[in-house]
């Protein structure tokens, strides 16, 4: 089981190489919902996303035998970009594994954050057996994308930072899918002060954690397009951590549809001029949508800022 010892300890490896994000009072939520409202920025985080968090706590924490060998990864999304510019700050080898239908995009993105790119398979699930193949025969060390204590502690910092920065905060809210973030973020407000209420928000379609919790055991979904595709994914048949403690930390988990997320990214970017990915802005869906209604100081997580402009412009445009 983990404790909050684990958030402090992983805030004081990070904190050496990663600034707090700021904290922007937010007065066009604040007027909406009749309470304080706040967004935590983590889209500044150098990679783009807080996934930044979790890939610098467990690259600085690895043995300087696993450091000399090097990670691997298969995701090509922020945790992909995360272990690239952590493993790049610590000097060593990371290699990411590629889908041969990643698009080109993504594959020019990725050789540019100074990562060894492998492509190869026909899916993600066939990159994922060969970075497993590459644990086995190089000896290079797998950095999971959310099930994983490392990640999990390196992700919950921004709790840390919350209640430092806003003691009576009453409320957070994050986007979920793996469950990461959310188990970091609960283990940190909960274990602290259980009245905290913490929030999980997802996308109507392919909401893998709200259909396992439902069963009771990891279920794979079917993935369909959506304008959050961070927040695709499964969460692994054999999920070892997030699961239990999304079931145990969180209070509301909700979703919310593709036009109320292209209407919370036109929002953020008219009253704020927030340029964000759809997963970064289901938090700030929920609340326009009355889904989530705060009754104290409450903190939206702005997840990552991964997206096309083109594609950005497109989405607000309609809803300026
Ligand atoms: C990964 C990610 C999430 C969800 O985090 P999990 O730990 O997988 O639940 C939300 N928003 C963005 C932008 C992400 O990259």
């Amino acid at each position: 089981m983990m404790n909050l010892r684990d958030i402090w300890k992983a805030r004081a490896v990070i904190k050496r190489e990663l600034p707090p994000t700021p904290l922007m009072h937010s007065s066009e939520l604040s007027a909406l919902t009749g309470v304080p409202v706040y967004l935590k920025l983590e889209q500044l985080q150098p990679s783009g996303s807080f996934k930044l968090r979790g890939a610098t706590h467990m690259i600085a924490s690895l043995t300087e035998a696993q450091k000399e060998k090097g990670v691997v990864t298969f995701s090509t999304g922020n945790h992909g970009f995360a272990v690239a510019r952590a493993a790049a700050a610590h000097g060593i080898r990371a290699v990411i594994c590629v889908a041969e239908t990643v698009t080109r995009a993504k594959i020019e993105a990725l050789q540019q954050s100074g990562a060894e790119l492998r492509i190869e398979g026909k899916s993600q699930d066939e990159a994922g057996k060969i970075s497993a193949e590459l644990v086995r025969k190089e000896g290079l060390t797998l950095i999971p994308p959310f099930d994983d204590p490392f990640i999990i502690a390196g992700q919950g910092t921004i709790g840390l930072e919350l209640l430092e920065e806003l003691p009576d905060i009453s409320a957070v809210i994050a986007g979920l899918s793996g469950g990461g973030l959310l188990s970091g973020l609960g283990l940190a407000m909960k274990e602290t002060d259980p009245s905290i209420q913490v929030h999980g928000v997802t996308i109507s379609k392919s909401a893998a954690m709200q259909v396992s919790l439902k069963a009771g055991h990891p279920v794979e979904v079917e993935e369909t397009p959506t304008l959050a595709d961070s927040l695709l994914g499964g969460i692994g048949l054999d999920n070892q951590y997030t699961m239990a403690m999304i079931e145990h930390y969180t209070d509301i988990r909700c979703a919310v549809s593709e036009e109320a997320i292209a209407r919370a990214m036109a929002f953020l970017y008219k009253k704020h001029r927030l340029i964000v990915e759809g997963g970064a802005a289901v938090g700030v869906s929920a609340l326009l949508e009355k889904i989530i209604r705060p009754d104290g100081p409450t903190v939206i997580v702005i997840t990552g800022n991964s997206i096309d402009p083109a594609v950005h412009y497109e989405t607000v445009t309609p809803y300026l």
